[in-house]
């Protein structure tokens, strides 16, 4: 079962149709459909159980009650479990498989069923209590696996105690204490295991979560400027490549804005390094600010940035342009010399035929060049490109 379920609908009626049954069965989401999976398959198993439970009865190697008390507790706690778990109500609990009643349920049968079995065969009981903790060791935190086993062990304990007083017939009590000690000698090492197990399984999962957000938190470094906290290079040419693609595929126009920022060397000069890095730091933010948040805005070299502007026409990007201007207008860049202002001059152009985005980027380079030669403190656009 994959997603694939859930969003791609096929040409094939009979596939749509058997698609949406099994949407219906085992519920809308690929999490959902693998845990209802499992209650259903479980379901299946008691239901074996129950009718070779019957059988077992009718050939008298159990006791009558047995699987009428298995089929009347099966059937509604089963149901339950598959309620909840079908229709999304256990996805945000801690144990959203209810793999802990699940397995409280089988205890439960595994002491019934020691109690109906035939003095001889009841040992054979025992073997279930390690198939239900290996279930457990791959779902359970440790200390649930520890609690499943020792819940076992004093289940059947009270069985043994309690039904070779009363019963000593049916329950030789020499037996029920060989029993009780096969099972001294044998779970305790299961139980440990089990342990191990579900700790290891935890430590690798929180292994994989941090490596995760440690991966996370390279690529953003990775993709960011120190200084500004915006894009850098790197990623807007990335940014770039995939622009064009959009614009390829969906026919989605972007316009580019170049800016340089005027007379920078200027600003470092008279009021040092340190003002100059401020400055840049409160273009970034202004930027950041007069955009919209579909918009790119990156570092694209020392005082020059980029800004990628989806599906706006190059008029609309002169009128950001001048809010951006306007704001810088009004922002003091420095508590050193608050006075100071930063303007800057922008080429514009925009992706409108499939060509190499470079081409794009050259005309706003063009542009902005214009824009620098005919005094800085302006925009220009790129005239479009020759077909
Ligand atoms: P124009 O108007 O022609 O663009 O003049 P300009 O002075 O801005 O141009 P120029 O390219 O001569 O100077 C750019 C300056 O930007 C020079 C460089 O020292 C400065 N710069 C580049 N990166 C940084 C930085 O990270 N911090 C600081 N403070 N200055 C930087
Ligand atoms: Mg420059
Ligand atoms: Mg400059």
């Amino acid at each position: 079962m994959s997603d694939a379920l859930t969003h791609t609908p096929s040409h094939d009626p009979i596939i749509d149709s058997m698609g949406r049954l099994v949407k219906l069965i085992f519920g809308p989401d690929r999490a959902t459909r693998a845990r209802t999976g499992v209650i259903l398959l479980c379901a299946v198993m008691y239901a074996i159980c129950c009718s070779a439970a019957f059988y077992a009865a009718e050939v008298g190697l159990i006791r009558d009650f047995a699987p009428k008390l298995l089929l009347a507790t099966a059937i509604p706690c089963y149901t339950l479990f598959y309620v909840l778990v079908r229709f999304g109500k256990t996805r945000t609990m801690r144990d959203p498989n209810l793999m802990l009643p699940q397995q409280g349920f089988s205890l439960l049968c595994i002491a019934f069923a020691y109690t109906a079995i035939g003095p001889y065969d009841r040992g054979l009981v025992l073997v279930l209590i390690a198939l239900v903790m290996v279930f457990g060791m791959y779902t359970h935190h440790p200390r649930q696996a520890v609690f499943t086993g020792v819940l076992a062990m004093v289940l059947l304990a009270i069985c043994m105690g309690v039904l070779s007083h009363l019963d000593p017939l049916y329950y030789p009590p020499t037996l029920e204490l060989l029993r009780f000690e096969l099972m001294l000698g044998t779970l305790p090492p299961l139980i440990l295991a089990a342990y191990q197990i579900s700790a290891w399984r935890n430590r690798l999962a929180q292994q994989r979560r941090e490596l995760r957000e440690t991966l996370q938190r390279v690529q953003e470094l990775a993709s960011r400027d120190a200084l500004t906290g915006l894009y850098n290079r790197r990623h807007m040419q990335d940014k770039l490549v995939n622009s064009m693609k959009r614009y390829e595929r969906y026919g989605e126009r972007f316009t580019l804005v170049l800016i340089d920022l005027d007379h920078f060397k200027r600003i470092n000069d008279q009021h040092g390094h340190r003002v100059g890095d401020e400055a840049l730091m409160s273009f970034a933010s202004a930027a950041m600010l007069a955009l919209r948040e579909s918009d790119t805005v990156g570092r694209w070299g020392g005082e020059e940035f980029l800004f990628i502007l989806p599906n706006t026409s190059p008029t609309k990007a002169l009128v950001a342009l001048d809010r951006l201007r306007t704001a810088l207008q009004h922002c003091s860049i420095s508590a050193k010399v608050p006075s100071l202002r930063v303007a800057f001059s922008a080429g514009v152009a925009q992706h409108e035929v499939a060509v190499p985005v470079h081409r794009t980027l050259e005309r706003a380079d063009r542009a902005l060049y214009e824009a620098k030669r005919a005094g800085r403190d302006r925009c220009i656009v790129a005239l479009g490109e020759d077909r």
